[in-house]
Order: structure tokens, then C-alpha cells, then sequence
């Protein structure tokens, strides 16, 4: 028995003695257990995974130095730099890091680190939209499109991430402006989610909506809401000489971390090739990674030249967009 322990490689001792690494995930279970399986199958670190709905920077900063996460997966640059604001973050800035994900989707210092994007675009009617009809974001607002557009409430994040996006082009002056523009193109008061808009498009109460790009894929795999989807195409609108709007979904080392090796390690598996497709295929979302192949499904959406304008920038307007949605009374 003995001798046999001392045939191992030093390489198995090692890994077989990593530590786990702990998860805090807004992601759903179906997307991260595939890879949490492939970082294991591929190191011999073992991954545990909480899976939670909400409260997450609340739930960190209640544990505090106590926290057994050491990683915790977000959605959507609000709740990215939720956490960072809250201070539950550490920076960590890798070369394996700066190769694989662009200077525009990462915190300068490294507190987090965009994995995937999704564009937020025009879902617009196969029949009552023509091609080439939907040009611009600032377009939008144009009083063509009177009531032939639907949106979720303006102060979702989805949306706040698109006002903030308008104020890195745009003053707040003009920001107001096209706000109001877009309130009186409104088919009917804001409701529901991006979903709820397509499914407004298919029954004929308006002809485009806003919604995020992989909302496709998951109304194509559901067999009530496949009709919706059929009903409609993506167009993908630019800012006035720039690209589409894209947000991402993140990874932030927590302050906390008791297994910051390993955890550095699952973080770059994260932005490699091999994760970026599976993230690509399981939630038909855009791999962060240049030159990683998209999926076919999503590949056959058309394809589009993201806005260079850095997450960070973006997020930094947040409270302001908050504010000039308030102000014009949007959802009202
Ligand atoms: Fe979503």
C-alpha cells in the first residue's frame, strides 16, 4: 500500500490534495454543472456550487471574512458591479485573463471580469417590420415608430444597462429626449419581461420590442413560446456611428477566498476556449473570447459589431439613467 503511494506522480499528489473551490451562482444549475464538470474532469479540483436567487452581495457582506465563496457568478453589469461597490471583491489580473477576455469587458484592476455578452436588440414582426427598417437606438424615438413599440419596465436592469449605454453617447439632455421619444412610441405602458414583449409583437398589439439576443434560443426550445419567436426576427440596431449595446455575464474573486489558487484556476478555465463554447451552445449567449466559435442557432440570428464602449463606462451612468427614467416617468 505503502510503496504504491509512493509510485503516484507528484502531479496527482498535488491535485489530490487541492482544495475546493466554493460558488456563489445567480446562473442557472443546466448552464454551470456542465462546466464544472469539465474544470474537474480536466484539474481534479472539486467545485461546489449554492445556486441563489437573490441577495447575494447581501449575503456576502453579512458573512464577511467567514464566507466560504471564493468565486460567485453574476449576470448583467448591475449585479456585476454590485458586488464590487459593495467591496466583497479582490482584483486579479492574470495574462491567461487579459488574453482571453477584451480590456472593454473587465474591471481596470481585475474586481470582475466579463464571461460571456449578450446584445440587447430589436426583436422586430416578420410581416409589419421591413428589413432595413430598424437602423439606430436613437431612431427608436422617432415618431414613426408611434405605437408600434413594447418594453419591459424602463428601470429593469436590462434596460437601465441600455439608458446607461445611451448617456456614454449622448448628454443627459438628449438622453431625456430620446426617453420621451421612446415612452410615446409605446404600443401600451411597460409590463412583463423581454418574453412577454415578442409574445405582444405575435399578437399583433406591436411591432417591435427590446429584448436580449439568447431570449431567442429559450423561446425556441419552449413549445408554447416557439410561435412567438417564428413571429418574429432580430434586427440589431447601432449607436449612431458606433456598435450594438452588449452587457455580459460575470466573475469576481471574492474578498474572502480561502482557495484563491484554485479558484484563480476555475475562473481561467472559465474564460478559455473549451468553457466559452459551452456557454455558447447551453445558453445561446455570445463567448466572450474573439475567435471562439458561436452556435450554429445563434449564428443564424445575423451578426452584428458590438459598441466598444468599456462595461465599466457603461456602469458608471447607471444612477443617472435610473434618474432620467424616473424623471420622464417611463413606465408611467
Ligand atoms: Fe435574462
Amino acid at each position: 500500500m505503502s510503496t504504491l503511494r509512493l509510485a503516484l506522480p507528484l502531479t496527482l499528489l498535488a491535485t489530490t490534495a487541492a482544495a475546493d473551490v466554493n460558488v456563489y451562482s445567480y446562473r442557472q444549475p443546466e448552464l454551470i454543472a456542465p462546466l464544472t464538470e469539465a474544470f474537474t474532469a480536466e484539474t481534479g479540483i472539486n467545485v461546489n456550487v449554492a445556486y441563489l436567487e437573490k441577495g447575494m452581495t447581501e449575503r456576502l457582506k453579512a458573512e464577511g471574512d467567514r464566507s466560504p465563496a471564493d468565486v460567485i457568478l453574476t449576470v448583467d453589469i448591475a449585479r456585476v458591479t454590485e458586488a464590487f461597490e459593495a467591496g466583497v471583491t479582490q482584483p486579479i489580473m492574470t495574462d491567461t485573463l487579459k488574453e482571453n477576455i477584451p480590456a472593454e469587458f473587465h474591471e481596470p484592476e481585475g474586481h470582475w471580469w466579463g464571461l460571456t455578452t449578450r446584445a440587447r436588440i430589436v426583436y422586430a414582426s416578420k410581416e409589419r417590420v421591413a428589413e432595413g427598417e430598424v437602423t439606430t437606438y436613437e431612431d427608436l424615438a422617432d415618431p414613426k415608430w408611434e405605437g408600434r413599440i413594447c418594453t419591459r419596465s424602463g428601470l429593469h436592469t436590462y434596460m437601465i444597462g441600455l439608458t446607461s449605454a445611451y448617456l456614454t453617447h449622448h448628454t443627459p439632455e438628449e438622453a431625456t429626449a430620446w426617453l420621451e421619444g421612446l415612452k410615446s412610441n409605446l404600443a401600451r405602458k411597460p409590463q412583463g419581461n423581454d418574453r412577454a414583449q415578442v409574445k405582444a409583437i405575435w399578437a399583433g398589439e406591436c411591432d417591435i420590442s427590446l429584448g436580449n439576443t439568447y431570449y431567442m434560443g429559450e423561446m425556441l426550445a419552449d413549445e408554447e413560446q416557439r410561435e412567438w419567436a417564428n413571429s418574429v426576427r432580430l434586427d440589431f440596431p447601432v449607436f449612431e456611428g458606433h456598435g450594438t449595446h452588449v452587457n455580459i455575464s460575470g466573475v469576481s474573486l471574492t474578498k474572502a477566498s480561502k482557495n484563491k489558487e484554485e479558484a484563480i484556476q476555475f475562473i481561467e478555465f472559465l474564460s478559455s476556449p473549451k468553457a466559452q463554447s459551452i456557454y455558447a451552445e447551453a445558453n445561446s449567449e455570445y463567448p466572450i473570447k474573439p475567435g471562439v466559435e458561436i452556435s450554429e442557432l445563434v449564428a443564424s440570428w445575423g451578426s452584428f459589431t458590438p459598441d466598444d464602449i468599456s462595461l465599466a463606462d457603461i456602469a458608471a451612468n447607471r444612477a443617472e439613467a435610473v434618474r432620467l427614467t424616473e424623471a420622464v416617468d417611463y413606465d408611467g
